[in-house]
């Protein structure tokens, strides 16, 4: 029978639970077991679809097109395996299930109530999830004492009655503020945090404690005390350069045993983490740098600046530049600058690369296509993701094929030349207002040209078939290149390197590429999802790479 380890937050959100998590879950892999991870978002949305970027951060697509909160992502980039939709629950969807099962006559003659009702769905879910796996990682969703989240803690306790002892750990992720004003480590929050887990049902047997600093012998008394657990499991977890850090600092303190004993279990073989290791002492202090600049919209909500929306790219970033020694600084511009200010544009010479990431509407549109004009006349490397494969085919149609009034119908529906259009399915679905989870999502594959710049960096992460070779990409668009220009954009240099067949035999484009420039690559997909540490993706590792190449 499946293990449940729960990870709760007390204190604050946004400190690390979710990479505690994938930490974890990585530890017990290279223990020996069999681990996945499950994330819980207690919102009402079905999805995180429809949610704002700026104010949630990146959305993250599973290969089976599951549109979900970016903590699916880090737990695949440290897990280095695929995680599915199916591992993700909210709100929305239990509420939905047994809605449409009400309706349906499932529980006919029976008043369909929150227990046992709701509560049976999500343990049901739950199960799916952890199912074919000997421990799960159930990660919960904001902080202990959110009203959201008391179904989904009842839940788990329910299920660890039913499995018995030693079915299930309590990890409580917390936070430990040191106010300026004082200057000193406090421990109310957790103590409060702890209080209001009880209250639930639960004690913690673990007590992973985020802060500035490690944790002395004083608090760790007193937060031992309070939760009335062994001090070896009050585990201090300070501020670190990168987040790659935490399973080796975690694997230190021995947590990966410690949980496993607590579950009557024994570790079946030593982590080998020596290439992790290596990995984040390159990181720390990489042979050498480079600065990419990524011209992105999302980079203001109120009076702070929110990279999170592009997380996989930053990540993906990193994990290239780790294999290959050298570390990232992120210029992040914001495109709609190169509007009202064209000179800015020179800040782009400064950087070795540039980099224009997924994006939806009007808004910066303009400002990112004069800055893809600027590194391909500068001959500055350029990789383009979906909006920035998009907008790179309108951009050589205006300046280089002389179609002035080229564009996307995402912004001028009656333009002259459609370059990038619509799918007629996806037409259907805008103008009924159907608008979750019906884009073009997950995993689909690609045929790539022979002797392209793609199928040289793919080399080793492709498929050969009947003597063609195939790569496979995450995918999250409505819009298309138009297969009537694309003749017209080849005839003068620009080649669509990838394209995908549809079932009905039509050609989708998939990558881009300018055999002139020495790195101009842009893709439909969004190869960041792709990602992870010790196994960078292709193309982020051939933009690296060009980006190094002293210009
Ligand atoms: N807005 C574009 C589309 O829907 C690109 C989407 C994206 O960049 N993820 O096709």
């Amino acid at each position: 029978m499946t293990k449940f380890i729960v990870v709760t937050g007390g204190v604050l959100s946004g400190v690390g639970k979710g990479v505690t998590t994938a930490s974890l879950g990585k530890i017990l892999k290279e223990h020996g077991y069999k681990t996945t991870l499950i994330k819980i978002d207690p919102y009402i949305n079905f999805d995180a679809g429809t949610l704002r970027p700026t104010e949630h951060g990146e959305v993250w697509v599973t290969d089976d097109g599951g549109e979900i909160d970016q903590d699916l992502g880090t737990y695949e980039r440290f897990m280095d395996e695929s995680i599915p939709k199916k591992n993700n629950l909210t709100t929305g969807q239990i509420y939905k299930a047994v809605m449409d099962k009400e309706r349906a006559g499932f529980y006919l003659g029976q008043t369909v109530q929150f227990v046992p009702h709701i509560i049976d769905e999500i343990k049901k879910r739950l199960k799916e999830a952890a199912c074919d796996h000997e421990i799960a990682i159930v990660e919960v969703g904001g902080t202990v004492g959110d009203y959201e989240n008391v179904p989904f803690l009842l839940a788990l306790k329910g299920l660890d009655r039913e499995m018995g002892a030693q079915s299930t750990a309590y990890v409580l992720v917390t936070y430990l503020p040191i106010p300026d004003h004082i200057g000193e480590m406090k421990t109310k929050p957790t103590q409060q945090a702890i209080r209001l887990l009880g209250q639930e049902g639960i004690l913690p047997d673990f007590i992973i404690c985020r802060a500035k600093y490690p944790l002395d012998a004083v608090r760790r008394k007193k937060i031992e005390e309070f939760a009335n657990i062994s001090s070896d499991h009050v585990i201090s977890a300070p501020d670190i350069e990168t987040i790659y850090q935490i399973p080796l600092d975690l694997e230190r303190e021995g947590l990966g045993v410690k949980v496993l004993a607590h579950l009557g279990l024994t570790s079946r073989k030593q982590p080998n983490l020596t290439q992790w290791q290596e990995l984040v002492t390159a990181i720390k202090s990489p042979e050498r740098r480079v600065t990419v600049a990524i011209v992105g919209k999302y980079l203001e909500s109120g009076d702070f600046s929110m990279t999170d929306s592009y997380v996989s790219i930053y990540q993906a970033l990193i994990h290239a530049g780790a294999q290959q020694n050298c570390g990232i600084t992120i210029n992040w511009i914001d495109a709609k600058t190169f509007e009202t200010d064209p000179s800015k544009l020179s800040e782009l010479a400064a950087a070795d690369g540039v980099i224009i990431p997924g994006g939806f509407g009007t808004a910066g549109v303009e400002g990112k296509m004069k800055a893809i004009e600027y590194v391909r006349i500068n001959k500055i490397p350029y990789l383009g993701l979906c909006y920035g494969m998009q907008l790179a085919a309108v951009e050589f149609a205006r300046n280089v094929c002389g179609f002035s009034q080229a564009n996307t119908t995402e912004v001028d529906k009656d333009t002259l030349h459609p370059i990038i259009d619509i799918l007629p399915t996806q037409k259907q679905l805008l103008e009924s207002s159907d608008y979750g989870g019906t884009m073009r999502l997950g995993s689909y594959s690609a045929v790539v040209k022979k002797e392209s710049s793609v199928e040289h960096l793919y080399q080793g992460a492709s498929v050969i078939k009947d003597g063609q070779t195939f790569v496979s990409e995450r995918h999250r668009h409505r819009y298309e290149v138009n297969p009537r220009y694309v003749p017209a954009l080849e005839d003068k240099g620009l080649s669509f390197s990838g394209y995908h067949v549809r079932e009905d035999g039509a050609k989708l484009m998939e990558f881009l590429e300018l055999p002139e420039h020495p790195f101009f690559i842009a893709t439909q997909a969004h190869p960041e999802f792709k990602s992870r540490l010790g196994n960078p993706n292709p193309l982020f590792a051939g933009f690296v790479k060009a980006c190094s190449v002293k210009r």
